[in-house]
C-alpha cells in the first residue's frame, strides 16, 4: 500500500516511517512532506525513496530537487498547499497520515477525505476547526477515518463496529477521556506564571512536537481532544468526562449502561495507534515493547483541577457553543502558544488570550470552509493585536 505522510519530519511523521519501514512488503512511502526541516526531509528521501516530496516554498523546492538529482534519487519535489493536496488525493495513494500540526493541515487532510483515502488523523486541529463540514465530507466520500490520537484510537478500539448508529443505541453511557495532567499537574499553582518553555515542553510520559507539548501542559490538548471526540464519535460534550491518569497506561475508556467499562492499555508510544490504524482491522508489529503491568505497578486517577487548567473549561464552552467557536478557540490557542514558545508571554497568559478572543468574537454557524477560515483569521488578528498592545 502507498502511504502519503503529511508532516513526515515531525514526531508523528517519524514514528509512522518507523512502523512502515518494519513492513516493506506491505507499505511504501509514496510522498513525504515538510515545512522547515529540509535537510531532514532530504535524509528521509534517501532512506525511504518516496515518489514525491513536498516543501513550503519554490526556492527550497528547487534547492532540494537539485540536491536529490545530484544524489541520484528520483523523488520529485512539489511545492506548497497545491503540492500537499496533490499527494493527498493522488490516485495511487491508499493511506494518508495527516500529521501536520495546526490549521495548516486542514485543506490537505480534507483533500484526502474527498479522494476517499484511508485517512489516519493525528492533526486534531483540522477536525476541531471544521467538525461538521469535515464529517459531512467523510459521509459524502468512501474515505475511512481512523483516529491516531492515542485517546481516540483507544476509544475507537473500545467501541463496537456499529457505534455510528449513535452512542445511546450501542449502550454507551459515557466516554472517559484520560489525560496525564502534563508536567504541571502537581506544581504549586502560584508558580505556573513563571514556568519556562523547556519545563512546559518536558512531558512526563510522551515525546511530542513543541506545540502539542505546550497544549498538554495547559490541558488545552484535552480540550481540543474533547471536541475531536464529539465529532469522531457523535457525542455531546456532556457525554465525555475527562479523567486524569498520570501513568498514561490506560489511553481512554468507554463506560456502558450495564456497568462494563472497556479500556485500552499500552506503553505510551504513538507507534501503537499508528500501527493499529495502518493495518486495521488486522494487527501488525509496531516495534512497541509489551506492557509490563508488574513494572507499572499502579494506575491512579483524579479529577482535573479547574483552577489550574482553565483551558479545559474554555474548550468545553466552545464545544457547547459550536459553530465557528472551536475554530476561534484553536486559532487563538495557536497564536498564544507560539507567543509563549517565543518568550513573548507567560504560560498563564495563554488561557487569558484565548478567553479574551472568545468573549469578544461572536461565533456564527459554519456553513462552508470560508466561514471557518474567516473565523480563524479574525481570532488570529484579535489575539495578535492583544499581543502587540501588551508588548508596546
Ligand atoms: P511536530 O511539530 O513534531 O511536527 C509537525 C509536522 O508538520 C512537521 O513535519 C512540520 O514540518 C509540519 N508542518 C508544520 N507547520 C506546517 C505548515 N504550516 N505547513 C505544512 N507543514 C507544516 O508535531 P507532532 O507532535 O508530530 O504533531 C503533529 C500532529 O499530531 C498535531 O496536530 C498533534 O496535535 C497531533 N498529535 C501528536 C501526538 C504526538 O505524540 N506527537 C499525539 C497525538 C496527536
Ligand atoms: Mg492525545
Amino acid at each position: 500500500m502507498q502511504v502519503t505522510i503529511l508532516g513526515a519530519t515531525g514526531s508523528i511523521g517519524l514514528s509512522t516511517l518507523d512502523v512502515i519501514a518494519r513492513h516493506p512488503e506491505r507499505y511504501q512511502a509514496f510522498a513525504l512532506t515538510a515545512f522547515s526541516r529540509i535537510a531532514e526531509l532530504r535524509n528521509l528521501c534517501h532512506l525511504h525513496r518516496p515518489r514525491y516530496a513536498v516543501v513550503d516554498d519554490s526556492a527550497r523546492a528547487r534547492e532540494l530537487q537539485a540536491q536529490l538529482d545530484g544524489d541520484g534519487i528520483k523523488t520529485r519535489v512539489l511545492v506548497g498547499e497545491g503540492g500537499l493536496s496533490e499527494v493527498s488525493a493522488h490516485p495511487e495513494v491508499d493511506i494518508v497520515m495527516a500529521a501536520i500540526v495546526g490549521a495548516a493541515g486542514l485543506r490537505p487532510t480534507l483533500a484526502a477525505v474527498q479522494a476517499s483515502k484511508r485517512v489516519l488523523l493525528a492533526n486534531k486541529e483540522a477536525l476541531v476547526m471544521s467538525g461538521a463540514l469535515f464529517m459531512q465530507a467523510l459521509r459524502d466520500s468512501d474515505a475511512v477515518l481512523l483516529p491516531i490520537d492515542s485517546e481516540h484510537n483507544a476509544i475507537y478500539q473500545c467501541l463496537p463496529g456499529n457505534y455510528s448508529d449513535g452512542l445511546h443505541n450501542v449502550g454507551v453511557r459515557r466516554i472517559l477521556l484520560t489525560a496525564s495532567g502534563g508536567p504541571f499537574r502537581t506544581l504549586p499553582i502560584e508558580q505556573l506564571s513563571s514556568v519556562t518553555v523547556d519545563q512546559a515542553c518536558a512531558h512526563p510520559n510522551w515525546s511530542m512536537g513543541r506545540k502539542i507539548s505546550v497544549d498538554s501542559a495547559s490541558m488545552m490538548n484535552k480540550g481540543l481532544e474533547l471536541i475531536e471526540a464529539c465529532w469522531l464519535f457523535d457525542a455531546r460534550p456532556d457525554q465525555i468526562e475527562v479523567v486524569i491518569h498520570p501513568q498514561s497506561v490506560i489511553h481512554s475508556m468507554v463506560d456502558y449502561i450495564d456497568g462494563s467499562v472497556l479500556a485500552q492499555l499500552g506503553n505510551p508510544d504513538m507507534r501503537t495507534p499508528i500501527a493499529h490504524a495502518l493495518a486495521w482491522p488486522e494487527r501488525i508489529d509496531s516495534g512497541v515493547s509489551a506492557l509490563d503491568l508488574l513494572q507499572t505497578g499502579r494506575l491512579d486517577f483524579e479529577a482535573p483541577d479547574q483552577q489550574r487548567f482553565p483551558c479545559l473549561r474554555i474548550a468545553r464552552q466552545a464545544a457547547q457553543e459550536g459553530g465557528t467557536a472551536p475554530a476561534m478557540l484553536n486559532a487563538a490557542n495557536e497564536i498564544a502558544v507560539d507567543a509563549f514558545l517565543n518568550g513573548r508571554i507567560r504560560f498563564t497568559e495563554i488561557a487569558s488570550i484565548i478567553e479574551g478572543v472568545l468573549d469578544r468574537e461572536v461565533a456564527v454557524e459554519a456553513r462552508c470552509l470560508a466561514d471557518i477560515f474567516d473565523a480563524d483569521a479574525r481570532a488570529r488578528a484579535l489575539a495578535s493585536s492583544w499581543l502587540n498592545d501588551r508588548n508596546r
